[in-house]
């Protein structure tokens, strides 16, 4: 993911939001990078623009050596409420994207369990997401992100809901699957502990416009 000098503008009637200006950052293979920042700094809207849900207004913003303009299978993305279809049974909702990959259904099925084992929830493949606590369901979603193997994962929040307990084992889960499958991950979060914990680099940014304001290099080992 590069970004250079990314200004995103938002238009309602004749007031016109500036939601981001001279953001420029980048995530290289492989790479875990968090941004933290206050509430309306523009974070969200630095992850829909790579999401390809948003358009930046002007400024570089590339995947892969090509511009964003829409979103893409090879970016998986997670926000703080996934919703799983509610009809449809945990594994079924994890084998959803596989199947649009056109996997065939016995294999589908195989890997879902994979992923569901490594998540810890290979006991609860059969049951509705109703059935499930917070926790799980988020769990779940992250399951259903990584499944079908994105390049990039993003993930806005995604444990932002979860009580402090829970999300420690959400954070020690996530890193266990990000080491097994090395994908970059961008991690939007406004819990400093939490971006150190997870992250090799962090990026601050400050309030509107959100600017980038200063780029922490988080020299963690990693086992
Ligand atoms: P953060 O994720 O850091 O809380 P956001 O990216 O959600 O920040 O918002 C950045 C700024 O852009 C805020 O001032 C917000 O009100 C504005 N904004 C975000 N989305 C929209 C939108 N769709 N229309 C108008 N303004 C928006
Ligand atoms: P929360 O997000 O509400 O804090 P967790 O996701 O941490 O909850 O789940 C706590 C534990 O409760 C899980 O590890 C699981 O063993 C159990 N649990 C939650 N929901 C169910 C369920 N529907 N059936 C059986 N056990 C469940």
């Amino acid at each position: 993911i590069v970004i250079d000098n990314m200004r995103v503008e938002f238009e309602s009637g004749n007031t016109k939001t500036i939601a981001v200006d001279g953001v420029s950052l980048d995530v290289q293979p492989g790479e875990f990078v968090s941004i933290i920042g206050p509430s309306g700094c523009g974070k969200s809207t630095v992850l829909n623009v790579i999401a390809g849900f948003t358009q930046a207004s002007s400024g570089k913003v590339e995947v892969d050596g090509k511009q964003v303009h829409e979103p893409g299978i090879e970016r998986g993305v997670v926000f703080q409420q996934y919703s799983l279809f509610p009809w449809m049974s945990v594994r079924k909702n994890v084998e959803f994207g596989l199947k649009t990959q056109g996997m065939p259904a016995s294999k589908r099925t195989t890997v879902a369990r994979t992923f569901l084992g490594l998540a810890g929830l290979l006991a609860f493949e059969n049951h509705f997401p109703d059935q499930l606590s917070g926790g799980m369901k988020q769990r779940v979603g992250i399951v259903r992100a990584l499944v079908t193997s994105p390049q990039i994962l993003l993930m806005d929040e995604p444990f932002g809901a979860l009580d402090a307990q829970t999300r420690v084992v959400m954070q020690e889960i996530l890193t266990n699957m990000w080491q097994r499958q090395r994908i970059s991950v961008l991690f939007i979060t406004h819990d400093i502990e939490e971006a150190i914990f997870l992250s090799d680099r962090v990026y601050v940014m400050t309030a509107r416009p959100g600017r980038i304001k200063a780029e922490l290099k988080i020299p963690l080992p990693r086992p």
